[in-house]
């Protein structure tokens, strides 16, 4: 298919195998792109190794030659994009043009990143007395564990070690078993940059072998982990004994409110975007419509003839702009939803159904009349369902939209300027989308409040995760 397929893992340099095997199947066909090594603890073991041997050379490079390499890197990720994307389609079922998109902004992480590291400054403080000096320093924080999820194969890895590496640190990578392709075809890229060898591990396998040792090992200073917010608990809770330093990305439950001052055309679009994209599986989706009673109808309208203009399909299909979901409990999880809420008095617009054209492909679709108490408005769907809730003032919009233990994006539509300020600010959300559907860049900081995580990925904070402050008192 494309000589960046590897299957093999990356240790310290090598390309290494193992006696059992990960399958990895295409959603959209469910035939076998391949196989991956079904690794554990021992190969862990060996990768942390690698790391902290290849870390002190690398960290004490200047922060000109990392970003030389990272932007090599960026580079050759921008030479093969069309490679990657057609890889991270085949095993991730998302449409072409998406996976196009994916691996151009997984790129601008490590590009970003590097040019961040040059600018990763220190302080100087008037002393406190007269004969001292104090002066802080910023360190790379040690060997970094990045665990990744399946949604967005290429640019959740980057955004992880483009500013570890940027900082100085050394990774080990365990990537998601359902796309493994993506992360190994990054690997090849890397060793093709020139990033020395131990810097950047790849392990595929167990993940409960290979999250056990990663968590336990005092050598692992850092662990940043994007998945379910159940195993980020877990991995937060394993991490205690070496009172690592975490950033957990995690589930949402992403508001999109439609207030009856919004443009309803741009509301629509915004609302596609926002929920359709990746077939519904990104974390920031909007999981909850909410729309203001005197648009409710109009809205509804508009967004099922939007709804209804899409095209399921294979991702490599021309044209295609909804793929396959992962795997079979995805699609039973929309299907669960849209059953639990017709049954509770909510009315299918549009679709509702798994479409006909395969058995991992659920047919886009909206829900009227869904209300607060149903599973679909509680938990994260993760599948192209938009359910459509009506309200009625601005106080109850918020109080509905903060109804969550969930805090990571949250989207609203509306022109009044006072209106605009006041629910950005009673949003409870890491991110809010004003008048847009999209807010993911890697000039921006991403992450979530309350149980969707800790830490910020990308932007200047971004860095911040992957060093340690020194504080030196200087006696002059
Ligand atoms: P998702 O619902 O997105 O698959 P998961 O949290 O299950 O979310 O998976 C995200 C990442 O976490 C994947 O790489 C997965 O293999 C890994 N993972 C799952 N269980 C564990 C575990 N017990 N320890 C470490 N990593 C895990």
């Amino acid at each position: 298919m494309t000589d960046l397929l590897r299957e093999a893992c990356l240790i310290d340099g090598a390309w290494v195998t193992g006696d059992a095997w990960i399958t990895v199947d295409n959603p959209a066909t469910g035939e076998t792109i391949g196989r991956v090594p079904k690794l554990g603890a021992a190969e862990t073991e060996r990768a942390i190794a690698a790391a902290e041997a290849a870390m002190p050379a690398w960290a004490a490079a200047t922060a000109k030659e990392r970003a030389t390499v990272l932007r090599r890197f960026f580079d050759l990720m921008m030479q093969h994009q069309d490679a990657l994307a057609e890889l991270l389609t085949r095993e991730q079922g998302k449409p072409l043009a998406e996976a196009k998109g994916e691996i151009a902004y997984a790129a601008g992480f490590l590009e970003w990143f590097g040019e961040e590291a040059k600018r990763v400054y220190g302080e100087t403080i008037p002393g406190h007395a007269a004969d001292k000096r104090i002066v802080v320093l910023k360190q790379p924080i040690g060997v970094v564990a990045a665990i990744t999820p399946w949604n967005f194969p290429a640019a959740m890895i980057t955004r992880k070690i483009g500013p570890a590496l940027a900082a100085g640190c050394a990774v080990v990578l365990k990537p998601a078993s359902q796309t493994p392709f993506s992360a190994l075809a990054l690997g090849v890229l890397a060793e093709e940059a020139g990033l020395p060898k131990g810097l950047l591990n790849i392990i595929t396998g167990s993940a409960a072998a290979i999250g056990g040792v990663l968590t336990a090992s005092p050598v692992v200073r850092k662990l940043s982990f994007t998945g379910s917010t159940e195993v980020g608990a877990m991995l937060y809770e394993q991490s205690a004994a070496t009172i690592k330093k975490l950033s957990l990305e995690l589930g949402g439950n992403a508001p999109f409110i439609v207030f009856d001052d919004a443009d309803l055309d741009a509301a629509v679009t915004g609302a596609i975007a926002s929920k359709y994209r990746n077939a519904g599986q990104t974390c920031v989706c909007a999981n909850r419509l909410y729309v203001q009673a005197g648009v409710y109808d109009a809205f509804a309208a508009k967004l099922v003839k939007a709804v209804e203009a899409l095209k399921v399909g294979d991702g490599m299909a021309e044209g295609t702009t909804i793929g396959p979901l992962i795997d079979a409990a995805a699609v039973a999880k929309a299907e669960e939803h849209v059953a639990d809420a017709t049954a509770h008095g909510a009315t299918v617009l549009t679709g509702g159904k798994r479409s006909d054209i395969g058995d991992r492909f659920f047919a886009p679709t909206v829900l009227a009349g869904v209300t607060q108490e149903m599973l679909i408005t509680r938990e994260e769907t993760f599948g192209p369902v938009a359910p459509l809730i009506r309200f009625e003032t601005d106080d109850d919009a918020i109080a509905q939209a903060n109804a969550t233990p969930f805090g990571l994006a949250a989207y609203f539509y509306a022109r009044d300027l006072s209106r605009v300020w006041r629910v950005a600010e009673a949003i409870e959300a890491g991110i809010v989308g004003v008048n847009t559907g999209l807010i993911s860049t890697e000039v921006a900081p991403f992450g979530g409040v309350k149980m969707s995580g800790l830490g910020r990925e990308g932007s200047r904070h971004g860095i911040e995760d992957y060093l340690e402050i020194k504080y030196v008192c200087l006696g002059v």
